[in-house]
Formats: C-alpha cells, sequence, structure tokens
C-alpha cells in the first residue's frame, strides 16, 4: 500500500516508517524536523520536509503519490510542557491534525490511523483502563488529542465510507531490535531515556517527581509497551480497518511498572548504580495509568510480544550506548 506517515522521522515515527518499509509497503514521510531526525528516516521511504499546518502542500502530495492510508504520529507530546505551553499543544496537535484531515478530504483518502494517547482518560476512576472508561484529560496534551478524536468521529459520521483508529497509546519505550533506530528528544524529558541518560553520566541524577501518589510505592504507576509492538499492532489495525470502521484500542501491555520499579529494572539491565534524587510532583501526571489490553486481542488477535519491562529497556539500553549523542544532528 501506499502509506503516508506524518512525524515518521520521531521516535515512534521513524519506528513505523521502518516497519512499514520492511512489509513491502511504499512509504512516504512528512516531517517539520522541529523534533524529529532526518537520519531516522528508513533510507527506502521517500522524505518531505513539511509540517502538517501547511493544508495545501499536504493535499498535494497525498494526491500526487495515490497515498492510501495514512499513519498520523506528528505531534508534541511532552506532557509538562503542554501544561506550560497550552497554545502550542492546541496549535500542533489539534490545528495540525484538522488541517491533515482537511487535506484528507481533498484528496478523498479513506483511511486513517491515528496516535492518540492514555493521557485523554485523565485520572481514571480504575485501572486497568477500558476504552469505554470516560475519558476527561487532565493535562492540555491529553486534551488536545482528545478533540481530534471527537473531530475524526463527526468527520466518519458525514463520510460513512472513510474508516480510522483512535489508538490510546500508554507509555511507548525501547528501540529497533537491531539498533539502527532508537529515541533521541533534545530537550529528554521521557523517563527511561532520561535514566539511560543518567547512566551514561550525561546527567547527573534522576528525579523521582513525587513519592507521595497513592500507590503501593508512592510513585507513579504508567505501562510501558516496546516501540516495535506499538508499531505492529499499528499495522494490523491498518491492514483491519473497512469503510466506516471507527476502532478504538487500548495499547499497553497491561503491566503497571511505578517510577521506582522502572529506576530498578534499569539499575539491573545496565550494572550501573547512578544518583536517584526525590523531587516534588510535576503538574498535570496522574497517579496510575495502565490498560486493559484485551479489546485488540479480543477482535483482533493481536497482543504485545514484550511482555516484561527488562528486555524493553535493553533494547533502550542497546541503542543509547551506542549512541551516546544520539543522531548527533541537533
Ligand atoms: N518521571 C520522573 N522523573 C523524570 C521523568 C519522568 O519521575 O525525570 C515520571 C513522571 O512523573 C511519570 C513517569 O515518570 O510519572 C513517566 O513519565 P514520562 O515523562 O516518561 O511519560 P508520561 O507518563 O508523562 O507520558
Amino acid at each position: 500500500m501506499n502509506v503516508l506517515v506524518t512525524g515518521g522521522a520521531g521516535y515512534i515515527g521513524s519506528h513505523a516508517v521502518k516497519q512499514l518499509v520492511e512489509a513491502g509497503h511504499n512509504v512516504f514521510v512528512i516531517d517539520n524536523l522541529c523534533m524529529g531526525h532526518r537520519a531516522a528516516v528508513h533510507q527506502d521511504a521517500t522524505f518531505y520536509e513539511l509540517d502538517i499546518r501547511e493544508t495545501e502542500a499536504l493535499t498535494e502530495i497525498l494526491k500526487k503519490n495515490n497515498i492510501e492510508v495514512v499513519m498520523h504520529f506528528a505531534a508534541l507530546a511532552v506532557v509538562g510542557d503542554s501544561v506550560t505551553d497550552p497554545i502550542s499543544y492546541y496549535d500542533n496537535n489539534t490545528l495540525g491534525s484538522l488541517s491533515l484531515l482537511k487535506a484528507i478530504n481533498a484528496a478523498d483518502i479513506k483511511k486513517l490511523v491515528f496516535s492518540s494517547t492514555c493521557a485523554t482518560y485523565g485520572e481514571p476512576e480504575e485501572v486497568p483502563i477500558v476504552e469505554t472508561c470516560p475519558q476527561s484529560p487532565i493535562n492540555p496534551y491529553g486534551t488536545s488529542k482528545l478533540v481530534f478524536e471527537f473531530i475524526l468521529k463527526d468527520y466518519a459520521h458525514a463520510n460513512p465510507d472513510f474508516a480510522y483508529a483512535a489508538l490510546r497509546y500508554f507509555n511507548v519505550a525501547g528501540s529497533a531490535e537491531d539498533g539502527t533506530i532508537g529515541e533521541d528528544h533534545s530537550p529528554e524529558s521521557h523517563l527511561i531515556p532520561v535514566i539511560l541518560n543518567t547512566v551514561l553520566g550525561k546527567r547527573e541524577k534522576i528525579i523521582i517527581f513525587g513519592t507521595d501518589y497513592p500507590t503501593p510505592d508512592g510513585t507513579c504507576i504508567r505501562d510501558y509497551i516496546h516501540v516495535q509492538d506499538l508499531i505492529s499492532a499499528h499495522i494490523t489495525v491498518m491492514n483491519a480497518l473497512q469503510p466506516g470502521d471507527n476502532r478504538f484500542y487500548n495499547l499497553g501491555i497491561g503491566n503497571g511498572l511505578s517510577v521506582k520499579e522502572i529506576i530498578d529494572a534499569t539499575k539491573a539491565v545496565t550494572g550501573v548504580d547512578f544518583k536517584v534524587e526525590i523531587g516534588d510532583r510535576r503538574e498535570g501526571d496522574p497517579p496510575a495509568l495502565y490498560a486493559n489490553p484485551t479489546k485488540i486481542k479480543s477482535e483482533l488477535d493481536w497482543s504485545a510480544k514484550y511482555t516484561d519491562v527488562k528486555p524493553i529497556i535493553e533494547t533502550a539500553w542497546n541503542w543509547f550506548k551506542n549512541n551516546p549523542n544520539g543522531y548527533n544532528d541537533k
């Protein structure tokens, strides 16, 4: 299939491009390179440096390449930043996605797989989280994604032959098993890469954001899914989409781990001890988010291969130790 990947130079998008190319698809990438890396894009994909808010140029690319399906990853994705800079989050994530949908509409494309988030659930009343759990985000990042879920629902209602899936990710971690691509954000804020930068001595310490949460060890609980599993789920969903489909799936492994447990697992994987400090809570962080992943298993027979966090951290560590300066392009 001819697949357009937005944000295909970013961490998750670049893994999608690689797996789609390896599965034999013709892959086209757009990315504004504000966070992404040109070197992360598989050499067999066609690359356009473009912002998703450029509706007309985007429409041309979709038409010219006879795109059949869009995988939409391009977004800002740092919860804390969304609290301090909501305008950028609504501009990039919500208005950017609307711009993409306008182009999809103009080019008459019938399939979209959208990268949504468990942050749309806010502070869920019950964990593990099922897809029917009320969505009430507690940070602008979650809201910026949820608004586009609403937009898609209305667009699909008005266009009955359009098919889409909103995939609500939990915490994505790890890197390609062959070591060719990995995670490189600057600045880095996500837990596992921050810890690995500390292991490498690039940071002096890791600060735990709050130890007074209502969880067994007082630190926040999250569900860490390997990036390759996440993308294999996208490809399974893409292949299953039929006209009129509105699909929603949680993508997690269903296992909640605390910040302290992740720190201990990383010490075990790397064999390196490092300085850990207790800090204040970070605004916008819900205490516990982990998935009930049974819906995608029962409907599409998909489940994650990586069910334990240590092998996930091992793949991340493999990338970090071999690429201590990441892609070295910023
Ligand atoms: N976290 C932390 N210290 C850090 C980075 C993250 O304690 O330096 C915590 C954060 O508060 C959250 C969890 O680790 O509870 C995962 O955070 P991350 O930013 O990786 O992902 P998020 O859950 O915000 O999408």
